[in-house]
């Protein structure tokens, strides 16, 4: 394993660039509520070197713990247990397993099945997630570990986006992320984004849903390099005004 010097910018540089962070837009989370960033952990996966990259971060945030055994929860835990586990054992001295948990019948809780449960009982196991928003399904892991008897040495997170502490998550001994990222959120009544016509974002969290409930209210403006959230003043006269490319004009929509 190699020494890297990673940062928090670089690691954000690099998460922004797969666009799996977006930060200045305008999204609807499934709250509801709207905000500028998004978290689209999903779109990491596809790139593996940059995958292998930030499990090589974890690799050598852990190298010194012991480590015996890597598990995250299925079904992106399983891609960054691999990595993880591959960065933390040296080629034929050392090898570091890697498994993962999946839901139990219930659909909340998550269990160890396949054998992996003998595997690693009695080990020193990492933990890892990709996002921590609350840290359930990270805790809910941390404790199928320890119910099969492993020793919890840690957890590692791509990102931590709920101010999640140690506590938090079954107080592991130590907790990692790569990114901390504070994400403001607002109701969409009290929406600056809104009112200024900011673009929606439709591609990902809840815009078009958004869009469809307030068609009354907004529309997409018709300017093709405007796109922002235009608004009815008369929808059935067709009338309507768009802050960003024309906040004095009223104008017809005759599309
Ligand atoms: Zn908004
Ligand atoms: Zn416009």
């Amino acid at each position: 394993m190699l020494m890297i010097q990673i940062t928090e910018e670089k690691v954000l540089k690099v998460l922004r660039d797969c666009n799996a962070v977006i930060t200045d837009s305008h999204i609807v989370y499934t709250s509801g509520k709207h905000g500028s960033a998004y978290v689209n952990k999903d779109a990491v996966y596809p790139h593996t070197k940059i995958t292998s990259w930030l499990c090589e971060a974890f690799a050598w945030q852990f190298a010194k713990q012991g480590i015996e055994a890597v598990i995250g929860p299925e079904k992106r835990g399983i891609i960054l247990a691999q990595w993880t586990a591959h960065h933390l054992s040296c080629p034929r001295i050392r090898e570091v397993l890697a498994v993962y948990a999946e839901k139990a019948d219930d659909g909340e809780s998550f269990v160890i099945k396949r054998g992996y449960d003998k595997l690693i009982s009695g080990k020193k196991v990492l933990v890892v997630e990709d996002v921590l928003t609350t840290g359930g399904s990270a805790k809910k892991v941390v404790e199928a570990v320890r119910a099969i008897g492993g020793k919890v040495a840690g957890l590692a997170v791509l990102c931590n986006r709920g101010g999640i502490t140690p506590k938090d998550v079954g107080e592991v001994p130590k907790l990692f992320a790569l990114v901390n990222l504070k994400l403001d959120s607002w109701e969409e009544d009290s929406c600056h984004l809104c009112d200024t016509g900011v673009p929606l974002n439709l591609d990902v969290g809840k815009g078009r849903e958004f869009l469809e409930r307030k068609k009354d209210t907004y529309l997409i403006c018709p300017n093709a390099k405007c796109r922002g959230l235009a608004y009815w003043i008369d929808k059935r006269a067709g009338t309507f005004t768009c802050p960003r490319c024309a906040p004095n004009e009223i104008r017809k929509n005759n599309q």
